[in-house]
């Protein structure tokens, strides 16, 4: 059954006629909601890993590369993924040497880095746009809600205006970027996820990453579960919610993830979390038999850039 919306699989189709998958790379960052620099502590959900669990730090980026590739067919095609921490946290030539070691392969495509809207800067936007000269470049914004005082509430450590610049900056640099949302954070409602959905809409994102809000063993947010204050949604309620964030999306904005990706010995909570054939099924179906699809109700948001 094709997805009711557009997916990264479709995306690479079109760019390349075939299916290209990803080499996820823990780059040796840290972040600056961690080590103080901007907070401590980190955002509520964040892992010990921050999002790398199941990446292995002793290797060299090189290695991690090479681990996956010494093995794959030689037509095949790759994106270098750059995943946990903030991946442009550290000076210039230290980026380089870092996004270098992992791109040593002619079968690599696209350079993906995830990082946080205070982590990019104009000199780093630049240099990135070097490298658009011969890959994809992606860059990846964990922005979960648009919504600032949510923002506050998981400890997020920015505010949307500085979201607004990263993706400004970025665009000027003709930098596609994807935009990672989180549904079910605490206390927000469906109404706060289509405000969130229509300011991606709005700043001109070309990605998006959707999951559902998971409660990772020791972390802030589990120590709030624990305490009977974070109550995460219903499986139920992520589908109708998943829903309605797809057909609020521009259709042009491509779906890169709709549920989340947790170790089963990390995760507390909900556990219907890593069912995620499931959900992807029951959300192709329903929105099937409801005749949806990705942007039905979107209103063109005016683009506010
Ligand atoms: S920005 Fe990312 S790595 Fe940093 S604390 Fe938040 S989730 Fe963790």
């Amino acid at each position: 059954m094709q997805h009711p919306y557009y997916t990264m699989n479709r995306l690479m189709h079109e760019h390349y006629g075939k299916k290209i998958r990803k080499i996820c790379i823990d780059g040796g960052f840290t972040c600056p909601n961690r080590d103080g620099t901007c907070g401590t502590g980190g955002c509520t959900f964040c892992g010990e890993r921050g999002a790398g669990e199941q990446l292995d730090p002793t290797k060299t980026i090189r290695e991690q590369a090479e681990a996956v590739l010494s093995k794959a067919a030689p037509d095949s095609a790759w994106i270098v993924y750059f995943q946990n921490f903030t991946n442009t946290y550290a000076p210039v030539p230290v980026l380089r040497e870092r996004y270098d070691a992992a791109l040593t392969d002619e079968r690599i495509k696209v350079l993906d880095i995830g990082t946080r809207p205070d982590c990019i800067t104009e000199d780093i936007a630049a240099m990135m746009a070097e490298y658009a000269k011969k890959y994809e470049v992606w860059v990846e914004l964990g922005l979960q809600t648009a919504n600032d005082a949510t923002a506050d509430r998981i400890n997020r450590g920015y505010h949307l205006p500085c979201f607004l610049n990263a993706v400004r900056l970025l665009k000027q640099y003709g930098l596609p970027v994807i935009v990672h949302v989180i549904l079910g954070l605490p206390g927000e409602t469906l109404d706060d996820v289509l405000h969130t959905i229509r300011t991606v809409n709005a700043v001109g994102a070309d990605g998006i990453k959707i999951h559902s809000l998971f409660i990772m063993k020791n972390t802030v947010l589990a120590e709030q579960y624990l305490a009977g204050d974070f109550v995460p949604i219903s499986m139920q309620t992520y589908i109708d919610w998943a829903i309605a964030a797809l057909t609020h999306l521009s259709p042009d904005i491509v779906v890169h993830r709709m549920t989340g990706n947790c170790l089963r010995d990390q995760l507390l909570a909900p556990d219907w979390i890593i069912q995620r054939d499931l959900i992807l099924t029951t959300i192709d179906r329903r929105m099937a038999a409801d005749g949806l699809i990705q942007g039905c109700q979107y209103s063109g948001e005016a683009c506010f850039m």
